[in-house]
């Protein structure tokens, strides 16, 4: 590859014999030196390139905030931007109220910061952008993990709602950018099926503890994180949802309920990313395996288990197999009622199978 640019570059990516293939962002740090954001070529020379770089952008950001418009979502809170799936690469912005958070992961969407803060202040006209550009994969990047507050003020919670619960979300130091968006519409279905005693396990600030639990006789949530667990205990008092709030690993907390020959009708499985790098699959692999069987084994007959995956590592039938393999295990009968993804504000982009990470399969334990 012959390269005329420094790291951040916005370029004209050009074939072999000179001609114009689309537009970029360059990087000299990370495993992916280009990142197209166009594939329509920008113009005879590279120097076209940064102003016809600010165009596609602005035009990119204003299609992705009319498609969320277009979805009619039951929250005040959700995903405008999501990276490649928007034709954004290296791009996230979440819109929790009046304020948004804004994550750039590479050095030219980086660089890109001031137009992406007057395109969103233009069409959106927030009361605060907030940049959580904390994640690890910034290293990878050769980029900085910071806070900072872009334009206007952030509070230090925000009150946003979903689904009809509300929650004080902490946007500076919250997990990923405050909640989990993604999980919006899987909570919507599992909540169909939700009934009797529920058990939430690995709950973080209780999405699914306080949707299905409004439904249900008496609701546990697990967490092993304590301030995740202290705003579960908030959230449900602020919502009139019955949940009792512990902090546990889910991994021996499954283990001891077994034990004392505890039943449910209703087990959510949410972990984390086990699989964060292909390096980690064989463990990840077995870490589902196990809390998918004890789950099974702790769910009554006719119940049902809501379980999910975000490791894009682990695709869809390798997750399936995993949980087929531990139905085996407990000698159960399950059947798969809903095949579920991350919510239609986090699409998909056919061909960039990264963009498919979350998977949620609704079970049925057949009596
Ligand atoms: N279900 C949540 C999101 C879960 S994110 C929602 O709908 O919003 C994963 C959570 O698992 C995090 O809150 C993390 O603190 C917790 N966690 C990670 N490992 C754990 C373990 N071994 N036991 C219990 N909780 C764990």
């Amino acid at each position: 590859m012959d390269v005329r640019a420094n790291g951040g570059d916005a370029v004209v990516v050009r074939g072999s014999r000179g001609r114009a293939l689309g537009l970029a962002l360059y990087s000299d740090r990370s495993q992916i030196a280009l990142r197209v954001l166009s594939r329509r070529p920008a113009g005879p020379d590279a120097d076209a390139a940064p102003g016809a770089i600010e165009g596609v952008i602005r035009g990119r950001i204003a299609s992705a905030i009319a498609f969320r418009k277009s979805l009619s979502i039951d929250a005040t809170a959700w995903r405008l931007v999501h990276g490649e799936a928007d034709l954004l690469p290296s791009l996230i912005v979440d819109r929790y109220g009046d304020y948004l958070v804004v994550q750039t992961l590479s050095q030219g969407m980086d660089r890109l910061t001031p137009t992406i803060i007057a395109t969103l202040t233009d069409l959106l006209h927030p009361k605060g952008i907030l940049a959580r550009n904390d994640p690890r994969a910034r290293t990878l990047e050769g980029l900085e993990q910071r806070v900072d507050l872009l334009a206007g003020d952030v509070p230090e919670t925000v009150v946003v709602t979903e689904l009809g619960v509300t929650y004080d979300v902490d946007l500076r130091k919250g997990q990923k950018t405050g909640l989990f968006l993604d999980q919006r519409e899987n909570r919507e279905a599992a909540a169909r099926y939700a009934k009797g005693r529920m058990l939430d396990c690995f709950s973080y600030n209780g999405g699914f503890a306080l949707v299905l639990g409004r439904k249900c006789d008496e609701t546990i949530a697990f967490d092993a994180s304590e301030e995740a667990v202290a705003r579960v205990k908030a959230n449900a008092a602020r919502n009139g949802v019955a949940v009792d709030a512990r902090v546990g690993n889910v991994f021996d907390e499954l283990r001891g309920l077994e034990r004392l020959g505890e039943q449910f009708e209703t087990i959510v499985l949410d972990p984390p990313a086990f699989a964060k790098n292909k390096a980690a699959i064989t463990n990840a692999r077995a870490g589902y395996k196990e809390i998918n069987l004890r789950a099974l084994r702790l769910l009554r007959p006719g119940g049902t288990l809501v379980t999910c995956s975000c490791s894009y590592h682990v695709n869809e039938a390798a997750f399936a197999e995993i949980v087929y393999e531990a139905a085996v295990d407990a000698h159960v009968d399950v059947t798969v009622v809903e095949k579920r993804m991350q919510g239609r504000d986090h699409p998909v982009l056919l061909g960039v199978p990264e963009t498919y990470y979350l998977k949620c399969f609704i079970l049925r334990k057949v009596e």
